[in-house]
């Protein structure tokens, strides 16, 4: 019979589901956040050559998380807008939860799970997995590597537009990696800006490219990294 699982059962029982993985782990968690415990977990799986899939569905994933997951051989990720179920498991074991996969080393929240063992409920186990093939399969499969990334868009406009233009509507705060609305003369999230208001040093280093999120050095002058300025640049011309 499954077994009722409270927020210290859930991270447990999710963290060894991870270490104990030793040929697939599939991680459904609407919520993704690459915490320095998760992404040793997932490095120690990947290595022992463990297939990885995550299934996501908001899109907060900051460029640099996605950079580290890159670094890992035999990971995929997958957005599914509509995401809300969280489940995780290996050959053998699952958990079902409400707990979201950045909360497993976070003991705050009041979670609840239930633990299935494969060998003792195999029946339930396996609709949940084929429910979760499911969802991969409409899900869209998000490139890890640095070029590919998915700029977020303005879909009307995208389909008006014959040519390849497409309007980026969402960009990342200079100094936390937030996501905020594209705006190079407003590259900071509320809470940042209001710290840099205090000084209002325009030439202030921060670390994150405005509009593509990567590492790099900017400021509020100069808000992108030289590749996004000129795409920006061309945008502009386009658009008078
Ligand atoms: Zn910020
Ligand atoms: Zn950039």
């Amino acid at each position: 019979m499954a077994e009722f699982l409270t927020t210290n059962g859930t991270s447990h029982n999710i963290e060894n589901i991870i270490i104990e993985a030793k040929a697939k782990l599939i991680l459904v968690s609407p919520y993704l956040q690459i915490s320095k415990t998760f992404f040793e977990r997932l490095k120690d799986a990947s290595n022992k050559n463990v297939s990885i899939k995550i299934i996501y569905g908001k899109d907060e994933l900051k460029p640099n998380e996605r950079n580290s997951l890159a670094e890992l051989k035999n990971v995929e990720l997958y957005f599914f807008e509509n995401l809300h179920a969280k489940c995780y498991f290996n050959e053998t074991k699952m958990v079902i939860t409400s707990m979201n996969m950045y909360e497993f080393s976070e003991k705050n929240n009041r979670e609840m799970g239930v633990l299935i063992n494969r060998n003792i409920d195999k029946e339930l186990f396996d609709k949940a997995v084929a429910e979760t093939y499911s969802i991969i399969q409409s899900a869209e499969q998000v490139s890890l590597r640095k070029v590919d990334r998915p700029i977020f868009t303005n879909k009307k406009q995208q389909d008006n537009n014959q040519n390849k233009y497409k309007r980026i509507i969402r960009g990342y705060c200079i100094r936390c990696e937030n996501r905020i609305d594209y705006n190079p003369t407003r590259p900071y999230c509320g809470d940042c800006f209001s710290i840099w208001s205090q000084y209002e040093n325009p030439d202030y280093q921060e670390n994150v490219c405005h509009r593509c999120g990567e590492y790099e050095m900017t400021s509020m002058n100069k808000p992108q990294c030289y590749h996004c300025y000129t795409e920006h640049q061309q945008e502009l011309r386009r658009m008078m």
